[in-house]
């Protein structure tokens, strides 16, 4: 699929048919049709032409351009009560180790104050730090212990054996 316009072209306050908005875009006017037809786009469809306001057609061009690219950026965290990226409030998280890879950011919602979390990489930790303060919580040791350390005993079985009956 070709790229989205970009929503820059359009003006708010301006009322475009389907033609001058394909004309705007540089779109085919089936594409602007489709758009209201099957996409959602909104559109005053009670008389011929059919009439998009500026404001509706670029709040849709923005969507759809948000919906393609959807990465976060390491130091933002999804919140779920404002469907949106944010910046963790007063630029401070707290990171739990989970795994010995990974752990999870936990941080407030500067707009609505609900918690986020998302997990993320050890090694991505460094690089949250240098956007945002970042306490490490002491990590639960059930979660996380260390690989036993391995004794010398070259008899002890590989965990991964298929011989599972040897467990039973
Ligand atoms: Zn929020």
């Amino acid at each position: 699929m070709p790229r989205m316009p970009s929503p820059n072209r359009i003006k708010t306050h301006y009322v475009y048919t389907v033609w001058e908005a394909a004309q705007a875009l540089g779109r085919h006017r089936q594409t602007v049709i489709r758009w209201i037809k099957d996409k959602g786009l909104v559109a005053d469809r009670s008389k011929v032409p059919w009439l998009i306001q500026g404001k509706d057609l670029k709040q849709f061009l923005g969507h759809r351009r948000a919906k393609s690219k959807i990465k976060l950026e390491l130091h933002h965290l999804f919140c779920l009560g404002c469907k949106a990226p944010q910046e963790p409030d007063g630029k401070f998280a707290e990171y739990t180790q989970a795994s010995s890879t990974t752990g999870m950011l936990k941080a407030l919602c500067p707009a609505c104050g609900s918690i986020t979390n998302k997990v993320v990489r050890r090694a991505d930790l460094d690089a949250i730090r240098a956007k945002i303060e970042v306490t490490v919580q002491q990590a639960n040791p059930r979660l996380v212990s260390p690989p036993a350390p391995r004794s010398n005993d070259t008899s002890a079985r590989e965990p991964q054996t298929n011989d599972k009956t040897q467990f039973g």
